[in-house]
């Protein structure tokens, strides 16, 4: 029998989505999560599952720093949880990619310690202790001991597992074109159906199928290329590097494979992969480790990050409504997930704001953008 209401509904399946539905779930609320493609397929499963919050972080983001670092540190009771998400805390590594671009990853392992990570600054044979695969070419870097990652399409699965083990239902191709709100529900309007809802939790990322936000959402374009791994333990831990002039690259073992990575391009919805973001990541991978050279390509794909004008996330409540936005996760959504989920089902079952939410979380007054009328019945 199809599903037609629930008392929290979720729009939208990646991470936000899939986490926060798990937890609502799992503490006795019916659930409904629509989703317009299929989970995950969104920006979740285009990114590369880096959880590197020292990495992450800008020098004037210290609320976000600690945001990304209480996360980082609840993946290990997640990965108990859910079973296998790919978690391993295997560290990052940051390199200076030219002896110019040494001051700056100097100065980022600097404020790093400042606010008391654990970052080891490495060059010559300690560096290449590390990292043997490495070009002589690169002078300096820094490794961050406590970081990890995880597999994307895993983390996905598990969370699909966990939702429907705690009888919540998932929609994949039911996209929510237009939200009515009357007779103190909310009214999900689909293509072909109308799903009726008590609370809602909107959460589409980059809006597909013209859903109105009460706010903008920026798609930053990244660029992803899959290579064969020289072998299984070629490398240990994700790799990132920097150059003044080409910017950030990174290169993230995946077991048989590489993920290399990634750009950040501001180009409207288009998914598209081009010659210059592709030519830029090989050219930065092939200068890091010039063994790739002769590595089969497995794999190309593109993925648009959601970021607001801020590049901060977006945890609304519309005043007096039981309706939330989660948004803006950027670049750092999987690393921000168990956080996100664990206290926006605090905040929406017992009305707790997470103090490390609270500098993002905001009640506003802007129903109308994503409230206006129903269409009229066909
Ligand atoms: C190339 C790349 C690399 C990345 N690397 C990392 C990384 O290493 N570490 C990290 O922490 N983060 C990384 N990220 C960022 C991370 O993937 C995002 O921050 C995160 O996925 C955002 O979660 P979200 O749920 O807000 O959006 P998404 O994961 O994009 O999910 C939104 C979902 O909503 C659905 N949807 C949209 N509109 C509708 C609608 N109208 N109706 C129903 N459903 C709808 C979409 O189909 C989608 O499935 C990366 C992102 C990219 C693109």
């Amino acid at each position: 029998m199809p599903v037609k209401g629930a008392e929290i509904g979720v729009i939208g399946g990646g991470a936000a989505g899939l986490g926060v539905a798990w937890q609502l779930a799992a503490r006795g609320y019916t659930v409904l999560l629509l989703e317009a493609r299929e989970p995950g397929s969104g920006a979740m499963t285009a990114s590369g599952g880096m959880l590197s919050p020292a990495y992450e972080a800008e020098y004037e983001e210290i609320p976000l720093l600690r945001a990304f670092l209480h996360s980082r540190r609840l993946y290990p009771a997640w990965a108990e949880a859910l079973g296998d998400i790919g978690y391993t805390a295997c560290g990052t590594y940051e390199l200076a990619l030219t002896p110019e671009d040494v001051p700056y990853v100097k100065r980022r392992w600097e404020f790093e310690r400042a606010q008391g990570l654990e970052v080891e600054w490495l060059e010559g044979a300690a560096l290449r202790r590390h990292l043997s695969n490495v070009s002589p070419r690169i002078p300096a870097g820094t490794y961050a001991p406590d970081e990890g990652q995880v597999v994307p399409e895993l983390l996905r699965d598990r969370l699909v597992e966990a939702i429907q083990r705690h009888r919540g239902t998932i929609l994949s191709h039911t996209p929510v074109q237009h939200i009515s709100y009357a007779s103190q529900a909310f009214h999900l309007h689909t293509p072909h159906q109308t799903y009726t809802v008590e609370t809602l939790i909107v959460c589409p990322g980059v809006p597909l199928e013209g859903l109105r936000l009460p706010f903008k959402v920026y798609p930053i374009r990244g660029q992803m290329i899959a290579v064969e791994s020289p072998h299984p333990n070629w490398l240990s831990a994700p790799v990132r590097y920097f150059n003044k002039m080409t910017g950030y690259g990174y290169t993230i073992p995946k077991g048989s494979y590489l993920i290399l990575g990634g750009t950040a391009e501001e180009k409207g919805y288009d998914p598209s992969l081009t010659v210059g973001g592709v030519l830029d990541i090989l050219r930065r991978a092939y200068y890091v480790f010039p063994d790739l050279y002769e590595q089969r390509i497995l794999r190309f794909w593109a993925g648009l990050r959601p970021a607001t004008a801020d590049r901060r996330p977006v945890f609304w409540k519309v005043s007096g409504l039981p309706l939330y936005y989660i948004n803006g996760l950027y670049r750092n959504g999987i690393l921000l997930l168990p956080l996100v989920a664990e206290g926006v089902a605090a905040w929406v079952s017992e009305g707790i704001v997470h103090p490390l939410l609270a500098p993002f979380t905001r009640e506003v007054e802007e129903t109308g953008l994503a409230l206006s009328p129903a269409p009229p019945a066909p």
